[in-house]
């Protein structure tokens, strides 16, 4: 039996990235090219090849009238929709145990609110939570659970992190201080399969990494590396038999004029690809594991664990 492998969606808006780099992102909230164009690309690719995904919604974008009907298009195609957050904050683990709480809350409370109004049921409402820039502690772990979602993916199961953040302040040009994106040291050491978070009564789905190394290879990272490098990091996973958890992130499949929007000459060198390409590259990636894993929804994944949660 093949692994089980999952295809998720970081579906940060463009105003979400711009906040990562410290930009003002109020202006970018209406018009959005993540919705407007990355949303749809995503839903058609993984449409021809018949596999389910499942994408993670800032709750300030479900509040956004103009993008209400691309979420409904997702609940629609069967995908599965998850919690990222009310808005995209960087470093949710430096916030008191009450306001962490009430962000993902109110992340849920939006989400859920533009569901119900749909007509999508609770089947549809999310039960993963994936924190921004994959900052996790048992607090986060331990608000999610309390809120009733039955699994957390914020933990990046590498020891690069601080490399990874370096690479964040090369592409934006600035350095900033106290970003706790990517995890920590320790990140390391974490087991790659999901598990059963015991102290937090939930489950973990880490983001996947180059078993041995634990290098990322994520969407951004193997276009850049190129094709071998993804299927050397994802054949590890296979031969040991451990479930694959790819990332995309909804500016993945955003045309290269509207990355501008991130305005840094190094990061628009850096992002500056055609579509094309990395569409072509997206379609092998997701030949490969619709070809190798058998792909599904986390919480289908969770199902056979039911009555043991
Ligand atoms: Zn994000």
């Amino acid at each position: 039996m093949n692994p089980a492998a999952f295809i998720q969606i970081d579906l940060d808006g463009i105003w979400a990235v711009r906040k990562c780099y410290g930009l003002p992102e109020d202006d970018y909230i209406e018009r959005d090219p993540v919705y407007e164009e990355g949303v749809l690309r995503f839903l058609e690719l993984f449409r021809r090849k018949g596999v389910p995904a499942s994408f993670f919604v800032v709750g300030r974008d479900a509040q956004v009238a103009a993008k209400a009907p691309v979420i409904g298009q997702i609940a629609k195609a069967g995908h599965e929709i998850g919690n990222h957050s009310f808005d995209h904050t960087l470093g949710l683990t430096r916030l008191s145990e009450l306001e962490i709480r009430d962000n993902i809350s109110k992340a849920q409370s939006a989400i859920t609110s533009l569901l119900e109004k749909g007509g999508w049921g609770k089947e549809h409402y999310p039960v993963g939570f994936r924190s921004p820039g994959y900052d996790a502690d048992a607090r986060v772990l331990h608000a999610a659970a309390e809120l009733g979602f039955l699994y957390d993916s914020s933990i990046f199961p590498t020891w690069w992190g601080g490399a990874m953040r370096l690479m964040d302040a090369y592409i934006s040009g600035r350095i900033f201080s106290g970003k706790r994106q990517y995890g920590t040291f320790a990140g390391g050491l974490k087991l790659l399969a999901p598990h059963r978070v015991k102290a937090a009564d939930l489950w973990e789905f880490p983001v996947s990494v180059s078993p041995i190394l634990r290098l990322p290879f994520h969407f951004g990272v193997a276009f850049l590396r190129g094709f071998d490098y993804f299927r050397r990091c994802a054949d590890g996973y296979l031969r040991r038999g451990i479930p694959l958890l790819y990332l995309f992130h909804g500016v993945d499949f955003v045309d290269a004029r509207h990355l501008m929007l991130v305005p840094s000459r190094r990061g628009a060198s850096f992002f500056n690809q055609p579509i094309e390409n990395k569409l072509a590259f997206a379609e092998r990636i997701i030949d490969y594991i619709a070809g190798n894993f058998d792909v599904q929804r986390a919480r289908d994944y969770l199902r056979r664990f039911n009555g043991s949660i």
